[in-house]
């Protein structure tokens, strides 16, 4: 870990830097807190800045009049400046969860060790003093980071009543960080696991994209199962344990075992790509059969399916949703591309964020039979068919038709598209050739 001294602040700091000098030229406290200081002592580049400070909300509006007040209530202010935006909130202190997220009530206060004690865990609750170069630690946050353990301030199940989405974050940033949960905070998230359902699917959302995205998934989905928030979350992955696989096809093991592996080798992963991978075997277990060997006939149309209703139960968006739903119905095709029409293979190479889909593929063979022969064709075809041979500009359009003499409705979709594949087959290249293979071939 970095020494305070040695700390170097970036660029994204400046306005940060800023917010702290002009606060403390007026006498007031001001330091850099929670995940920007945790990163920078891991020598990470911080996403935000956070500023704490003893003056009160009326005082800092007065010093940045131009801020924007979030829940103004609670004393948040957002300062924006050439491209950066910075949180500067006052000392406070919280009181009376009632629904488990919001206090009811908070106090500002001028001490920031109380401010240290409201904050969810010790790595994010240290201070930096700019000035003075120096890190305040009042919950031991430093032999924390030390120990690479994420640990509650306080009483872990106090601290998770108030704030069940907290037990999301202890494995949010245990997975972001590879560290492990201290026994305390694991035994309280163990007890409770089952009070998530109170949570909004939006905020669980939000914590389930970044577990799957900011690196070491398979870490945190490794403590959601251990805590068996897998169980109330996503009973439908929980299922893929246990679940046998031909072993001929899968010598790494059960569908479970196959997952977590696919997690793993996820590389700086968007959410669809991520969800894609969790969920492409996820009508395995309940398509399993047993025939002439383990079979699971139909599990990529029937886990596309229950994908999106998972991911509907999650407010995934519509766009994701989709991509994802198309991510684990088209999986399997890919053993068929070596045999698939020029058009046919055309068309699949075509679909929206196809990188997703190879990607997917890639990790699904790594993490099983570990042949990348499709793989490889579909990288070579890539390299070999231009962008115009691709997505060619059309050569007739529905005006066309209409000038032959045909009558527009359903036909038209199907003349066009036959049109197109002979096109993508390289039958058919030019304008006058595609009026009268019409003609032949779709008689008036
Ligand atoms: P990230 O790098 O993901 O932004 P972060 O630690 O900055 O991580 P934020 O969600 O941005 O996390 O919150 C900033 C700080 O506010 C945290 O470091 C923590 O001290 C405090 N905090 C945020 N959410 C909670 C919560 N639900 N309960 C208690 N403290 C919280
Ligand atoms: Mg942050």
């Amino acid at each position: 870990m970095i020494m305070p001294g040695q700390m170097r602040l970036p660029e994204s700091s400046t306005l940060a830097r800023h917010i702290v000098s002009t606060l403390t030229a007026r006498n007031h406290a001001a330091y850099l807190v929670g995940g920007c200081v945790r990163d920078l002592l891991l020598g990470l580049n911080p996403k935000d800045y956070d500023v704490a400070t003893s003056a009160t909300p009326a005082q800092v509006a007065t010093l940045f009049p131009d801020a924007e007040f979030v829940g103004a209530h609670f004393g948040v202010i957002i300062v924006h400046r050439q491209g950066q935006s910075v949180e500067v909130a006052t000392f406070r202190s919280d009181h009376d969860y009632q629904d488990g997220r919001r206090p009811t009530s908070v106090t500002y206060e001028t001490d920031p060790a109380k401010d240290a004690l409201r904050r969810d865990f010790t790595i994010n609750a240290l201070f930096y003093d700019v000035q003075e170069t120096r890190i305040l630690d009042f919950t031991g946050g430093r032999a924390d980071l030390d120990a690479r353990l994420i640990r509650a301030i306080g009483d872990p199940r106090q601290r998770f009543a108030e704030d069940y989405l907290r037990m999301l974050r202890a494995i949010r940033f245990a997975a972001r960080f590879r560290y492990e949960i201290e026994t305390a905070t694991l035994d309280a998230i163990r007890q409770l696991h089952a009070e998530i359902k109170g949570i909004s699917a939006e905020r669980i959302r939000d914590e389930l994209n970044r577990i799957l995205t900011e690196g070491g998934a398979r870490h945190g989905f490794e403590l959601l199962n251990e805590t068996q928030l897998l169980d109330v979350l996503l009973p439908e992955v929980k299922a893929m344990q246990g679940v046998e696989q031909p072993p001929q096809f899968h010598p790494e093991g059960d569908v479970w075992t196959h997952t977590l592996m696919m997690l793993e080798g996820l590389r700086n992963p968007t959410v669809t790509q991520a969800w894609g991978v969790l969920l492409h075997d996820v009508a395995k277990p309940p398509t399993f059969t047993f025939t002439d060997r383990i079979r699971f006939n139909g599990h990529a149309e029937l886990g596309a399916a229950m994908s999106r209703e998972m991911l509907d139960r999650l407010r995934l968006s519509n766009d994701e949703t989709d991509q994802v739903h198309d991510l684990v119905l088209n999986h399997m095709k890919f053993k068929d591309v070596p045999k698939m029409k020029p058009s046919t293979l055309k068309r699949f190479l075509r679909q929206p964020h196809f990188e997703e889909h190879l990607e997917l593929h890639r990790l699904d063979c790594l993490s099983g039979s570990g042949r990348l022969d499709n793989y490889e064709f579909v990288q070579e075809k890539l390299k070999e068919i231009t962008p115009a041979d691709l997505r060619p500009l059309r050569l007739i359009d529905g005006d066309d038709l209409i000038a032959l003499g045909y009558t527009q409705g359903p036909r038209f979709k199907e003349i066009l598209t036959a049109v197109e594949d002979a096109q993508l087959e390289g039958t058919l290249n030019t304008h006058e050739a595609a009026l009268t293979w019409v003609q032949e071939r779709f008689p008036l």
